[in-house]
């Protein structure tokens, strides 16, 4: 595993007296989660769940999950799933320490848990018992024209609530297990991706709700978690005084915001933006830095609606941006309490976040 050296690692520690946001990290697998603490990440900010769907294990039962038309036969796919899942949660834990972590719950786009082909329909159809046909029109019925922009998100929880009440059964059973081993401190943060409507918030809070409530009454034991949702769609921000009711953190997805603020596919953008590039329209793809005067503005605009509803609302960033470093200064500016960001870039968002401060007081030194 790659380690700063000794020199590195002193220097990284004046840097750290300097900043005041702190740094997080994307992770989703228990050694992605070490990587980042040896590169000095004080929490996850955000634990992706898509990938762990995707396990060679896992697939069959994520498949029956999605083209099952009864709840019954989704339970039963799901039960499959959440000792998996409790797992994941559990190792993520262990390698995070004391440090907090935010589970994101599901948001894949559906088409890529559908199975492709003729033979893989064959197989699933028969693990199914059910015709090779109608299975195809299933699956003809849940594909998309556009699927970044459709059923994905928490839009797949308010279709099919079980999917996130068997994640949030397993973060909760993962974190009590994790308490009974000695980890008192652990305080789960359960996300909700792609929420625009508070109503839409609080339809699958309830359902969460319940669930965690049903773990505590089992295990006749509790903890401490958080449900706050991530701020990707455009009018999540500029409702974020009403989402704030109902949501204890924002993460702003950057990524999304930028999709949806600019309208630029995020898979197709970088066939055109390359022109707009060496046109000069735009000096750097705003996917790769924060667009401050727009999409800043949006997040700007959520978080004082935000404090205006809830004024220790926690605030942070989960988009690439959170580990680019201009993106950091203004996520400094902005008063967010962490950014979130790939391992490897964890040093470089801690060097950025304590050049922020300086910046800051060279200024005001300059304004006397
Ligand atoms: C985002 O949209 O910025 C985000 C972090 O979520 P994802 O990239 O998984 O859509
Ligand atoms: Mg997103």
């Amino acid at each position: 595993q790659p380690e700063l050296s000794g020199n590195f690692e002193k220097f990284m520690t004046w840097v750290d007296e300097f900043r005041r946001l702190k740094v997080r990290t994307n992770a989703d697998t228990p050694k992605d989660a070490a990587q980042a603490v040896v590169f000095g990440a004080e929490g996850i900010g955000l634990c992706r769940t898509e990938h762990m769907f995707f396990d060679e294990k896992r697939i069959p039962a994520v498949r029956r999950m999605i083209v099952s038309t009864t709840l019954e036969e989704r339970k039963k796919a799901l039960d499959e799933l959440l000792p998996m899942q409790r797992k994941d949660f559990y190792e993520i834990y262990e390698a995070m320490g004391e440090r907090p972590v935010t589970v994101r719950l599901l948001d894949p786009p559906l088409h890529e848990f559908l199975p492709h082909g003729d033979e893989d329909i064959k197989s699933l159809a028969e693990s199914m018992n059910i015709a090779f046909e109608d299975l195809k029109d299933r699956i003809e019925d849940l594909a998309e024209f556009n699927p970044m922009l459709g059923h994905r998100g928490c839009r797949l929880a308010v279709t099919y609530p079980e999917i996130y009440r068997m994640q949030t059964r397993a973060i909760i059973e993962a974190a009590l297990d994790i308490k009974k081993s000695g980890m008192e401190s652990i305080l789960p943060e359960i996300m909700i991706p792609l929420i625009g409507d508070v109503v839409e918030l609080k339809y699958v809070k309830k359902e969460i709700e319940e669930e965690i409530q049903l773990v505590f009454e089992e295990r006749n034991d509790k903890v401490n978690y958080l449900i706050g949702t991530m701020i990707e769609v455009p009018r999540a921000a500029i409702t974020a005084d009403e989402i704030a009711t109902e949501a204890e953190f924002f993460s702003f997805g950057t990524n999304d915001l930028t999709q949806m603020g600019y309208g630029f596919s995020r898979d197709d953008a970088g066939k055109f933006l390359s022109d707009y590039e060496s046109k000069g329209i735009f000096e750097k793809s705003p996917f790769e830095v924060l667009d401050q005067k727009g999409i800043g503005k949006l997040m700007e605009i959520a978080v004082d609606l935000g404090k205006k509803t809830r004024a220790n609302i926690k605030l942070g960033i989960c988009g690439e941006h959170g580990g680019e470093p201009s993106s950091v200064e203004f996520c400094h500016r902005l008063g967010l309490d962490y950014v979130s960001c790939s391992p490897y870039r964890v040093p470089i968002a801690r060097l950025a976040a304590a050049q922020a401060v300086i910046k800051e007081s060279v200024n005001v030194t300059r304004d006397k």
